[in-house]
């Protein structure tokens, strides 16, 4: 495969950075957003150059409107073609509250940055895959949307976080059915509980779900590795799966399953 071209927001630290270094070991160069943290960001890039790729660091905010322009454009100088876009960069609520009791600015925060940022990222994104000529294999793109269990599981104690990912999830759908004809395919990669700063100040809570209750919370009882979601990318990246579009695939020790 000749050299291609991914924009993976958070790309930082954890399930995102574990992406970049996966994709650079496929042969991608790879742009790593970030929001503020610019040595994990330098790290990331440290780690994909030893991984056999190369790539830049972007700093910006993908839930203001400025900032996602400035990243497309730092896109369009850096890599040129764009043949990947992850969008994976999210975050928690910064505080667990209830249903009943959960407020309209946590509510603004995980839309603007879990939802909204990415929906106009990719619209801008896929304005730009549209002038680009298809590939070896016929595409213009690809793109990725990372959303959660949370997409269809209800946690009462983050409302906020399953909504927007449940958005996200419609997104992808979305953006499937229009880009299909246009040789962009789009997929949901949907994480179950991995172990990253994310989830580091809820532990001891996962432990016991996954490990220590008689069932575990999945079949498969281990946390989730930044790692597995990465693997999960690189096989879309590479085009394993040439006839599928606006599918999710579930990386989650089989936490989807119905279980009797
Ligand atoms: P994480 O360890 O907290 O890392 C978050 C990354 O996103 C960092 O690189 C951070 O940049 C970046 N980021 C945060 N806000 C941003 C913004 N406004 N604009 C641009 N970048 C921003 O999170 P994670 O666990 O790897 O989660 C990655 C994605 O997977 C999220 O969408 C999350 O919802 C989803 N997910 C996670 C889990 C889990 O169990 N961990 C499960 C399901 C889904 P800085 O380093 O600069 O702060």
């Amino acid at each position: 495969m000749s050299t291609r071209n991914a924009l993976v927001t958070g790309a930082s630290r954890g399930i995102g950075r574990a992406i970049a270094v996966e994709l650079a070991r496929a042969g991608y160069r790879v742009l790593i957003n970030y929001a503020g943290n610019a040595t994990a960001a330098a790290e990331a890039l440290a780690l994909v150059r030893a991984a056999g790729g190369d790539g830049l660091t972007v700093q910006g905010d993908i839930g203001r409107a400025a900032d996602r322009e400035r990243l497309v454009a730092a896109a369009a100088e850096g890599l040129g073609r764009i043949d990947l876009l992850v969008n994976n960069a999210g975050v928690a609520p910064t505080v667990r509250a209830d249903l009943l009791e959960s407020t309209e600015e946590s509510f603004d925060r995980l839309f603007a940055i879990n939802l909204k940022g990415p929906f106009f990222l990719t619209q801008q994104v896929a304005r730009r895959m549209l002038t680009q000529e298809r590939d070896a294999e016929g595409f213009r793109g690809r793109i990725v949307n990372i959303t959660s269990i949370s997409a269809y599981t209800a946690s009462v104690n983050r409302g906020d976080y399953c909504m927007v990912k449940s958005g996200l999830s419609m997104m992808t759908g979305l953006f499937a059915e229009r880009l299909a004809t246009e040789g962009i395919n789009v997929y949901e990669i949907r994480p179950g509980v991995i172990a990253t700063d994310m989830t580091a100040g809820v532990q001891a809570k996962y432990d016991k779900l996954i490990l220590q209750d008689e069932r575990g919370i999945s079949p498969i009882r281990r946390w989730g590795k930044p790692d597995d979601v990465a693997r999960a990318v690189r096989a879309i990246a590479e085009d394993r799966f040439p006839f599928t579009t606006g599918s999710a695939f579930d990386v989650d020790g089989g936490f989807h399953l119905h279980r009797l």
